[in-house]
């Protein structure tokens, strides 16, 4: 990509985090948790499910394993019925158990605060080391890229790329890092209000006269709204 295709990208960028902060003012990480273990675990248990569904399991499950420790020893079937109605269920238990005896063997009882630890917990990939380490620790270590940064990035013109840690080196790229997190919480609200997957309300977008696809979003897949929540 040219230098000045590169920068006027990145001009782009900035005016829609500009126009994101004002439409969503109050946009903040949807789980509900007390301290970074409970966000870690609500964040690996709202990987294929909505942060609601989440946010009613996490109540109980907390109550009854309120830390790594508890989360660390507990009987593994238990630990799955609780967790079950988050789909996915048997994996998620057992990541968090795993992750939660690495953090009790490994980084002393503490979810640690650096991505190359963070990504090393079993079932942690970049997207919940980076909501993780921005909610829990304020560090921006990198943009989360779920479906919805996904699919507004790629329709905004902001990466020409469909592989999330392509995205994210894009994002990464364009926008100052004290954003990256509070970029991804916005493009999410964008995506659930407006630009939806399968009809996107580009006659209300605000950033319409941003986007090189208003008005112009090609038909997507059942696939792409099943993913969509
Ligand atoms: S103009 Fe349309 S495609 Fe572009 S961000 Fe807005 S809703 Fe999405």
């Amino acid at each position: 990509m040219s230098i000045r295709k590169k920068s006027s990208q990145k001009q782009r960028a900035l005016e829609i985090l500009v126009r994101l902060k004002r439409l969503y003012p109050d946009a903040t990480c949807s789980l509900n948790y007390s301290t970074p273990v409970q966000l870690l675990v609500a964040t690996i248990l709202s990987a294929q499910c909505t942060d609601e569904r989440v946010n009613l399991v996490t109540p109980a499950l907390f109550s009854k394993f309120p830390d790594a420790a508890s989360l660390a020893n507990a009987d593994l079937t238990e630990l799955e019925t609780s967790v079950r109605s988050t789909g996915f269920y048997r994996n998620k238990a057992k990541n968090i158990q795993a992750a939660c005896r690495m953090i009790i063997n490994e980084f002393g009882g503490h979810v640690p605060k650096q991505m190359e630890q963070m990504v090393r917990l079993p079932g942690v990939a970049r997207k919940t080391a980076n909501v993780v380490l921005a909610h829990a620790y304020g560090i921006n270590a990198g943009v989360t890229v779920d479906t919805h940064v996904k699919r507004l990035s790629e329709r905004l013109g902001l990466t020409e790329h469909t592989d999330p840690i392509r995205i994210e080196r894009d994002l990464m790229s364009l926008l100052p890092q004290a954003d990256w997190e509070n970029w991804s919480i916005r493009l999410v609200y964008h995506g659930r209000a407006i630009c939806k997957a399968r009809s996107p309300a580009c006659d209300a977008c605000e950033l319409a006269d941003l986007c090189p696809s208003a008005f112009n979003v090609p038909q997507v897949t059942v696939k792409a709204k099943i993913k969509e929540f």
